[in-house]
């Protein structure tokens, strides 16, 4: 396919190569209307550019809709960076990478995606100051897994008012797949909320802990399940903290829950399987809306790092979510489409305040350096 049909409504891609440093990557800025893009810098040894390209312009597609959701004044980017994260990273790849950064003069942020670190941009972050995402004791907001599942728990809470007329999250019962760094902190306030838990991971540590904490909490409502179980259990909410494409024709079969409401990205393995799941009443909560916390703190880190502003911001989740339920019980749409709507209303409300040129210049809010 053409480079230009490919790109579509992309507004720029820029290749990267520089032979000194090795580094070989693809940025790509999808839409800036709400403000200077932002996304993550995923490292991977994709087979061809071809593959790269793709997921550079998906990926950055999805960053807009995701900004627009929670409502952060960035539009939508992201860089792919052509290599393994075991064997090519050095300091100057990413100062390279910095430098190409720098030269889009604002209107590109970045910071870690899979495969890279926070510590890889302390790197980057030496020659431009557009690097999000850093570690705290490089004046960064540092962990973002906890506004995440704070994010997760405000998406509970709305499904459990819609679902429930209450938005009480104890006394319900729940599957979580995946206790990392989100998960965890979901099953932890929810053990302390009263909440009984059906739980797998395939990290048996983590489940180990989980049940310690249980017993320090209190709460020993836990049942532990084994892979592909946890679809099947008899739990109210579906809470999937791990891989992504676990929505799909096998496990919508098997589900029994009113709601699915998660961290993981592209929880769908199609959007069609949002319209699936509206046909068989349950409700999806759509990732990029639930899971925005950490954008939320990534780009609260601008102002300068304040975890009790990120968490109030966070708390808009609720509010998104409900919206978007009553966009999609209105229109007779699943929550999929009712989230894309609301995002593109946002954008074209937008669009006359905000002109493609306008973010040539540094943003206003950038007052950490
Ligand atoms: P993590 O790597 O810390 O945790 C993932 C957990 O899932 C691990 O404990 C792992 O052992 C487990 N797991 C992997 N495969 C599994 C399987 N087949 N069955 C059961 N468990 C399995 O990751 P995280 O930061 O907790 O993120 C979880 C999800 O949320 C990911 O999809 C991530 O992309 C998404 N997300 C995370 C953040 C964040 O701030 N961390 C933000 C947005 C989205």
């Amino acid at each position: 396919m053409d480079f230009f049909t490919k790109m579509n409504e992309h507004e720029q891609v820029i290749i990267c190569n520089d032979p000194k440093t090795g580094l070989k990557a693809i940025i790509a800025i999808h839409n800036t209307t709400l403000g200077p893009a932002t996304g993550g810098c995923r490292m991977y040894p994709y087979q061809t550019f071809e593959h790269a390209l793709n997921d550079a312009l998906r990926l950055s597609k999805g960053m807009t809709y995701k900004c627009a959701a929670a409502d952060v004044d960035f539009g939508g980017g992201k860089t792919v960076i052509i290599g393994d994260p075991a064997k090519d990273k050095t300091p100057e790849l990413f100062r390279s990478l910095g430098q190409y950064i720098d030269s889009l003069n604002g209107r590109y942020y970045t910071g870690t995606d899979m495969g890279t670190t926070p510590e890889d941009f302390v790197h980057a972050m030496k020659e431009t100051n557009c690097i999000v995402g850093i570690p705290e004791e490089y004046g960064g907001s540092g962990d973002s897994s906890v506004p995440t599942a704070q994010g997760v728990v405000y998406g509970l809470k709305a499904t459990n008012q819609v679902l429930f007329g209450s938005n009480d999250i104890g006394e319900k019962t729940y599957a979580i797949q995946g206790l990392g760094k989100v998960g965890f902190k979901v099953a932890e306030t929810l053990l302390e909320e009263g909440a009984s838990l059906y739980v797998t991971d395939i990290n048996s540590d983590a489940i180990q802990q989980l049940l310690h904490r249980a017993q320090e909490i209190g709460n020993n409502q836990i049942k532990v399940v084994q892979g592909n179980d946890i679809y099947g259990v008899d739990a109210d909410v579906f809470v999937p903290c791990a891989l992504g494409g676990i929505i799909n024709d096998d496990t919508i079969d098997v589900l029994k829950v009113k709601a699915v409401v998660g961290s993981a990205n592209n929880q769908l393995l199609e959007d069609h399987h949002g319209d699936i799941l509206k046909q068989k009443n349950i409700v999806y909560a759509p990732d990029y809306i639930v899971n925005a916390g950490g954008l939320i703190q990534v780009s609260d880190e601008l102002y300068g790092p304040n975890k009790k502003r990120v968490m109030n911001k966070t708390k808009a989740i609720y509010n998104s979510l409900i919206e978007v339920y009553r966009h999609s019980e209105e229109k007779g749409i699943s929550t999929v489409d009712a989230a894309n709507h609301f995002c593109e209303e946002r954008m074209e409300a937008r669009k006359h305040r905000n002109s493609f040129f306008s973010h040539h210049k540094r943003p206003k809010w950038e007052i950490r350096h």
